[in-house]
């Protein structure tokens, strides 16, 4: 598949002109580096929840403005947006995520992040640059370094974006619910990557087509009649009928969908009563839902309420005990990476950086709301790609021992940052310049 992909891709690059580029690009990440990981570290030692990048982006917005760039503040939150035309061509939007996660760092790094703060929530929490986005601030300044300098080797509009709160699945949409499109040249390409935890450092990963997927949060509130545990014929046990709800459930994937198209649906949270002896008046299930397509989505939806529903009356409920099925509004679409964009950025990071750095993955089924910037507008030609961070020791013992290494959000996730940032500085930078060639 991988082989036949690159053999068939349809855009090509003049190779001497690419080789060219290459080592060019090479020459000034380097150079970049030393910067770039005092950055980093900066970043790293200093994470913001969601919606709460306060410093985050006053800090990079104040580095874009000196390099150049018209810069806006406070777009739909604490979002950025960087601004730097350049002649005719066409426009291409380059997206890096701010927040961080509260999780209490376990890295063990000399630049550990220390601080706490208090959540959306109310609670007291540790913050953490768990999901590595402090490498993708600084691959973003890199990037508007390298092409702010370079002024002289491409032609058209960057729009380079600081997006707030990824982790809750809304900063994009605030982003374009406030003029995104309207009030900023109107993207021609999207252009984003996320550091991986499943990937050797420096290997760059791509998928075509889907690669992430749709992500909903949806609840279901099981009512019942509650008494005494040791007359259950008097009552309507929510406890019995969610538990029915959590099995039926299971035959959604396994048996009403094409077995080749993927969807996930778990119960992540069943709550419900307080003591032995007590039979509870109510339930929550809280599940997490996971598809790809959108009719894949909606046949989930339907299919949960109905499944909800049907055992309700199975149990003998009247209508109005029912059980409630709540589609949450914190959904992100699944990313779509178009096909022959993806093909021909592809086969730029395999020149510029060699086959054994750049693989084609399997989409997963994470969400990230990158996908919104396409959505909102299908000409636009998107695609999201993956950086690997995990250090090269780490992987090789991980490969001889089948010792499973630390994902994304986990407390101990520390990412060879100076092999992602300087990876991804040279392929955002190659991509924009092959883009926006003049
Ligand atoms: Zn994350
Ligand atoms: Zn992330």
């Amino acid at each position: 598949m991988k082989t036949i992909a690159f053999i068939t891709a349809a855009l090509c690059i003049a190779s001497s002109s690419l080789t060219y580029a290459a080592n060019d690009n090479v020459k000034s990440v380097k150079a970049a580096m030393p910067e770039l990981m005092t950055l980093y570290k900066d970043l790293h030692q200093s994470p913001e929840l969601s919606s709460y990048e306060f410093n985050t982006a006053k800090k990079l917005a104040k580095t874009a403005r000196e390099l150049g760039f018209k810069v806006t503040e406070g777009v739909g939150g604490t979002g950025v947006v960087a601004v730097l035309k350049n002649g005719q061509g066409p426009t291409v939007l380059v997206r890096a995520d701010m927040d961080a996660l509260p999780v209490k760092e376990q890295t063990g790094l000399a630049f550990a992040s220390k601080v706490t703060t208090t959540t959306e929530e109310g609670l007291q929490s540790h913050v953490m640059h768990a999901c590595g986005h402090d490498t993708h601030m600084t691959s973003w300044i890199g990037t508007a370094k390298l092409l702010s300098e370079n002024k002289a080797n491409w032609s058209g509009t960057l729009v380079m974006i600081l997006q707030p709160a990824e982790e809750r699945g809304r900063g994009a949409k605030d982003m374009l619910a406030d003029g995104l499109y309207e009030r900023f040249p109107k993207p021609d390409y999207a252009l984003a990557f996320h550091n991986s935890a499943g990937l050797k450092a420096g290997v760059i990963g791509y998928t075509s087509g889907f690669t992430l997927a749709n992500v909903d949060s949806v609840n279901i509130l099981v009512k019942g009649v509650g008494g005494h545990g040791a007359y259950p014929h008097a009552t309507k046990d929510p406890i019995v009928l969610g538990a029915r709800i959590v099995g039926a459930l299971q035959t959604l994937v396994s048996r009403e969908l094409d077995p080749q198209d993927a969807a996930v649906v778990t119960v992540g949270s069943f709550q419900s009563g307080t003591k032995h002896n007590i039979i509870s008046d109510q339930a929550l299930l809280l599940l997490t839902v996971r598809s790809y397509s959108d009719e894949t989505r909606q046949k989930l939806i339907d299919g949960i309420t109905r499944i909800a529903k049907g055992e309700g009356i199975a149990m003998g409920l009247p209508e109005e005990l029912l059980p409630v099925v709540t589609v949450k509004d914190e959904y992100t679409p699944a990313a779509y990476n178009e096909p022959e964009f993806t093909k021909r950025m592809a086969k730029l990071f395999t020149s510029e950086f060699g086959k054994e750095r750049v693989e084609e993955v399997p989409p997963v089924m994470a969400g990230e709301d990158f996908s919104r910037y396409y959505r909102a507008d299908k000409n636009i030609k998107s695609m999201i790609f993956w950086v690997g961070g995990v250090p090269h020791d780490k992987w090789q013992l991980a490969k001889e021992t089948g010792e499973t290494l630390p994902s994304l959000h986990s407390p101990f996730w520390a990412p060879d940052a100076e092999k992602v940032i300087a990876t991804a500085t040279q392929a955002m930078n190659s991509a924009v310049l092959t883009i926006l060639a003049k």
